[in-house]
């Protein structure tokens, strides 16, 4: 954590160095120390601290300077830092003005000069100022900071994707009426004021509306692989992919996981995981990728942030190609990209998706909802779980349903949570059919089938879970695929006794091997697959003794 500020400021070169090294010695240990010799350049200072969140605790300025008195200094420097203690140095004939600054710049106290012995003359007062500091203010936060506005996608998915790669961060929300947000967005430029979101780095740096490659790179993300060639590729680190690379790193394969958004997946984004061995008492999807990563790296995977895009089959070697440009090479690569949210198609809904619409719990947003009314569309599970989740901070949370019942797409226990949740109210038969809205979502129109009633009802959260589909588009021309793009593996892949197209070794496809032997499918991207996370840890698992298996017979 970095040290809270003691900054000091005299036009006297002599006297500043001689009171740098008074302050150093006897609180250099707990405090960084600066100095600068004249308001201006001590200004330059305060904001750039101010900019990277750190504290400062002491002014202590000389009064009379020329250009800038002391006084004025601390005018504008408190505007900034309104907590710091403030001791103004004066010489004998300063001393009425410095009395009569008092009040204007609210100082704690002055000093004469010269203040030898500082044992004396200097600590004790210092002593009891930092003192009084330190009991009143807790520690900065020093993660990164981003700066935007409520209703904007672009401030959604920056949180979103720090949220769920455990990157902590501070959201400061431009429309928020809290002082210390509103001395920093007068601390941007015009430039940065017109492209929110703004990041804010612990060193400073500022980031405007980063992409997520960007931002990736620069929480300390790793976006490359270290090597060129490694045993085994994962491409998705959702459960099925985090399972496998803990098996294969702790079997002994190279092994290197290539995630595009964030470890954990679709169950990173569950709010409550209620059904999963060994956690009688649930635990958050959040919680298990944490976990699994921790795990997954001490046995030695690398994880990289990243999107594959592109496979290529040369001989014996997979290679895979990356969306920020770099490739990587491997003897087997095992695809666990699980599905994504399907896209509700009704008028205003893409264009309002990010501003008040969000696909998925959206866990992020949750603390926005509080006193609201929050909509959800989905019957399932997840849309069971979220509806749970934002039950502890909305007013009320209306689930509408498309079918006239919960029995055959949610788990009993969550049917009888929800029905024991009185702000929680369900709408059977029900579906969205248009969003409303300029800058972000106002309203919704809801259709009720049985009715036939319509009607258009104030809304600022909608959280949609409808269904889900495999993105696996990138594979087309590799791997045998459904019409709706899951992947074929092991027996399914064998039809009239025939093995498929272009398979030349002498056996079957291997239980989750695809048609390209070495490349396999586990978790929800699987054709017939249990759209479950322990059947995803499962088939993760088991897949690691497949590849070992092939893994023999080519290296
Ligand atoms: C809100 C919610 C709650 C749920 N609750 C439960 C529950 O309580 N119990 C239960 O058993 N199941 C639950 N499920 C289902 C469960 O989470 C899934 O079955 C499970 O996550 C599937 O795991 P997976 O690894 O196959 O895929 P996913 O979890 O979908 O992970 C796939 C990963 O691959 C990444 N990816 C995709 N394409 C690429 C690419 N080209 N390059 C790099 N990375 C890529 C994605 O970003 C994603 O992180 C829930 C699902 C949701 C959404």
């Amino acid at each position: 954590m970095a040290k809270p500020v003691l900054l000091t400021v005299d036009d006297d070169r002599e006297v500043l160095r001689a009171i740098e090294r008074d302050l150093r010695r006897k609180y250099g240990s707990d405090y960084r120390v600066l100095r600068a010799g004249s308001g201006p350049e001590a200004l330059e200072i305060v904001r750039e601290l101010k900019i990277r969140n750190n504290s400062i605790t002491l002014f202590l300025i000389d009064q009379r300077m020329p250009g800038m008195s002391g006084v004025d200094f601390l005018a504008q420097a408190i505007e900034l830092f309104p907590d710091a203690k403030r001791v103004l140095l004066t010489a004998y004939a300063d001393t009425d003005a410095a009395i009569a600054a008092i009040n204007e710049a609210g100082i704690n106290h002055y000093l004469l000069k010269p203040w030898d012995p500082p044992e004396e003359n200097l600590y004790p007062v210092l002593d009891e100022l930092l003192e009084d500091w330190n009991a009143a203010f807790p520690p900065q936060f020093e993660g990164i900071r981003v700066l935007g506005n409520r209703w904007s996608p672009a401030s959604h998915n920056i949180k979103d994707f720090l949220a769920r790669n455990h990157v902590p961060y501070q959201w400061l929300d431009i429309e928020s009426a809290d002082s210390e947000v509103r001395s920093l967005v007068e601390l941007l430029d015009e430039e940065e004021t017109r492209n929110l979101p703004v990041v804010i780095l612990p060193n400073g740096v500022r980031l405007k509306q980063p992409t997520l490659a960007d931002l990736a790179e620069h929480a300390g993300l790793r976006t490359r692989a270290t090597e060129a060639f490694y045993d085994l590729a994962i491409v998705g680190g959702g459960p099925a992919g985090l399972a496998a690379a803990v098996y294969g790193a702790s079997e002994g394969l190279r092994t290197v996981m290539i995630e595009r958004e964030a470890p954990g997946g679709q169950a990173g984004m569950s709010s409550r995981i209620e059904n999963y061995l060994g956690f009688p008492s649930g635990l958050t999807g959040a919680d298990l990728a944490r976990r699994a990563v921790v795990q997954a790296r001490r046995f030695g995977v690398e994880i990289i942030s990243a999107e594959a895009t592109e496979v290529r089959v040369d001989g014996p070697y997979r290679s895979l190609k990356l969306a920020n440009g770099a490739e990587l090479s491997c003897h087997a690569l095992l695809v666990a990209t699980g599905v994504q949210w399907r896209k509700l198609d009704a008028p205003g809904v893409e264009r309002l998706t990010g501003a008040g619409i969000y696909y998925g719990a959206a866990m992020t947003e949750a603390m926005s909802t509080k006193d609201e009314d929050v909509y959800v569309v989905g019957g399932a599970n997840s849309a069971g779980q979220a509806a749970m989740h934002f039950s502890r901070y909305a007013r009320r949370v209306v689930m509408l349903v498309r079918g006239s019942s919960l029995a055959s797409t949610m788990s009993q226990y969550l049917i009888n949570q929800l029905k024991a949740t009185p702000n929680i109210h369900i709408e059977y038969n029900t579906s969205v059919v248009e969003a409303h809205g300029d800058e972000h979502l106002e309203a919704i129109t809801i259709h009720c089938a049985t009715t036939k009633e319509v009607n258009k009802v104030p809304a600022n959260s909608l959280f949609i879970m409808i269904g889900a589909a495999p993105n696996t588009d990138w594979l087309a021309n590799i791997v045998e695929r459904d019409e709706l793009g899951f992947i074929y593996s092991g027996p399914q892949l064998t039809r009239d006794g025939r093995r498929p197209n272009g398979w030349k070794l002498d056996r079957e496809p291997g239980l989750l091997e695809t048609n390209v032997p070495g490349i396999f499918v586990v978790g929800d991207v699987r054709h017939g697959s249990v759209k479950r996370v322990a059947s995803g840890v499962g088939e993760g698992s088991v897949a690691i003794s497949f590849v070992h298996q092939y893994l023999s017979k080519v290296v």
